[in-house]
């Protein structure tokens, strides 16, 4: 491959901090507002213009909340709430909101009450090490390229961008060398909900339900109805029968490829707090990789096109959708999996299965492995059984080859099938929670490596939110049942 040379430059350092945070989703946010609190001075570079990351610029705005320390999700959510004057939180453990009102409630969180110095539109472009340590970010903006120094830096990119263009190990492939597809989501305006619903319950042959889904997601129309007249989030998702019909008798309007597209995930829509609109999580890649623009690129514009013939399909065929139009695309790629950085201890699968408990533990989740390869109905889902959690240690929270850079959200040091499991947006801002309160920690006591951090400090403010927990109604309902 051809290289430019580019001449030596200098870059001015804008900032020193203690902590700086790449990257502005759930698990930047959950670093930014802990880092703050526990009494650090933080910079954070986001590359978008809202924060909040795929539960808001990506539209993947239902929040799973299963049994783990969730503490910061759920004093997001109530803030969301009281906002709306709403009580989506009992809606538990999956809760729908507004992304619009997660923009501007993490905005109010982040920016206004732990002043945390924002800074979007930038991106990190480089990072200047020296052995095992980092020395200072290069950031891209509006400004050109400007330098920040941090004590401790942690990378809630998702990709693990920042660890990646600082030469840490980075881990992408995985058996069937394809990573869990990606979703390109779109919400579709002015639904007549309930009209669908009546032609659900008047046709119940074309709504048998025929792919893998979870037990809690298997609701009728009836049910989906009265969800949503109690503010508790709807599934609506039995379509596979009604695609394969009316496309086969529509061959002039949807081709064969188009059923196939159609098919891969039967046409899934999710409730929103406001009402008259649907959340649509359909599109696929079923050779996603996640680790090349050209291919981030590519499928970006592929799936749109995807967008646009699952609403054409709605419009034409689903009762309901007759005058209802494409209201908007996600203006980020919905990513579960990309690269994930290598820490000193890598989550696995068996980990997951057998409950596995840890002296370093920061959160403990119970979602169990949950794959999408992007193939026809194959979602691969191993519903864990039981009310206990597995631990994530904090070794998983840090990178291997330095000492001190931290990552948290889908970024975290797991395997293929465990990142599927724990990267639910409460889990994703629980480990930055617990890796803002680490970074807090160690620069405030002027520690230089992230392996001296006073654990016990990190554990007590991640347990402070289990008081906030009370599962039992849910566990009862979710956890008791036979599979
Ligand atoms: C289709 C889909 C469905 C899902 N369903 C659910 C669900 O039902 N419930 C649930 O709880 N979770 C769900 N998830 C999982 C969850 O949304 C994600 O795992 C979680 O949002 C990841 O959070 P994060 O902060 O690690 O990363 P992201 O949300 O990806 O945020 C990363 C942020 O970093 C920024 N960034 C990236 N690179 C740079 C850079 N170089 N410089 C500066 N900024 C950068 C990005 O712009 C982004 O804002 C789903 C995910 C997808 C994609």
């Amino acid at each position: 491959m051809e290289h430019i040379t580019i001449r030596e430059h200098q870059i001015p350092v804008v900032k020193n901090v203690d902590v700086f945070i790449a990257g502005g989703g759930p698990a930047g946010v959950g670093a930014a507002i802990q880092a703050a609190r526990s009494g650090a001075d933080v910079l954070l570079a986001e590359r978008l213009f809202c924060l909040g990351g795929t539960m808001t610029a990506g539209l993947m705005s239902k929040v799973a909340m299963s049994a783990c320390n969730y503490g910061l999700a759920h004093e997001i959510i109530t803030r969301m709430d009281a906002y709306q004057g709403t009580h989506y939180l009992d809606s538990r453990p999956e809760v729908p909101v507004d992304p619009e009102t997660g923009k501007i409630i993490l905005e109010q969180m982040v920016i206004d009450e732990e002043h945390v110095d924002v800074r979007y539109g930038t991106v990190v472009s480089g990072v200047v090490t020296n052995g095992r340590e980092i020395e200072a970010v290069v950031l891209s903006n509006l400004d050109g390229e400007i330098a920040v120094r941090a004590k401790y830096y942690i990378d809630c990119t998702g990709d693990g961008q920042m660890a990646f263009l600082a030469g840490a190990e980075c881990m992408t492939e995985q058996g069937e060398s394809y990573s869990s597809s990606p979703t390109l989501m779109f919400r579709i305006g002015n639904v007549d909900l309930e009209k669908m619903f009546r032609y659900e319950e008047e046709n119940p042959e074309l709504f048998v339900r025929e792919y893998n889904t979870y037990k809690r997601h298997l609701m009728t129309g009836t049910e989906c109805r009265e969800n949503i007249r109690n503010q508790i989030y709807a599934h609506m998702a039995d379509f596979v029968r009604l695609i394969r019909l009316r496309c086969s008798e529509h061959r002039d309007e949807f081709s064969e490829e188009d059923e196939e597209i159609l098919l891969r995930r039967g046409i899934l829509f999710l409730s929103q707090p406001y009402p008259n609109h649907v959340l649509v999580n359909s599109t696929t890649n079923p050779a996603w990789r996640g680790d090349s623009n050209v291919e981030l690129s590519a499928s970006m514009a592929e799936m749109r096109k995807h967008c646009h013939l699952i609403h054409r399909f709605a419009k034409r065929f689903i009762p309901g959708f007759e005058e209802s139009f494409l209201m908007d695309t996600a203006s980020m790629m919905g990513i579960r999996e990309s690269r994930r950085i290598r820490g000193e201890y890598v989550l696995t699968q068996e980990d997951i299965e057998s409950f596995k408990k840890h002296d370093d533990a920061v959160c403990s989740n119970s979602g169990g492995v949950e794959i999408h390869s992007g193939k026809k109905n194959s979602l691969l889902l191993r519903e864990l059984d039981g009310v206990e959690g597995y631990d994530i240690p904090f070794r998983a929270l840090y990178a291997k080859d330095f000492t001190n850079l931290l990552m948290a959200g889908r970024c975290f040091s797991a395997t293929h099938p465990a990142l599927s499991a724990a990267r639910n947006i409460s889990y994703c801002c629980a480990l930055g929670q617990a890796a803002g309160a680490a970074a807090a920690e160690l620069s405030g006591s002027g520690k230089k490596d992230v392996r001296d951090v006073d654990i016990r400090y990190v554990q007590e403010v991640c347990r402070a939110n289990l008081a906030t927990m009370d599962n039992t109604e849910y566990v009862k309902k979710y956890f008791s049942e036979e599979t």
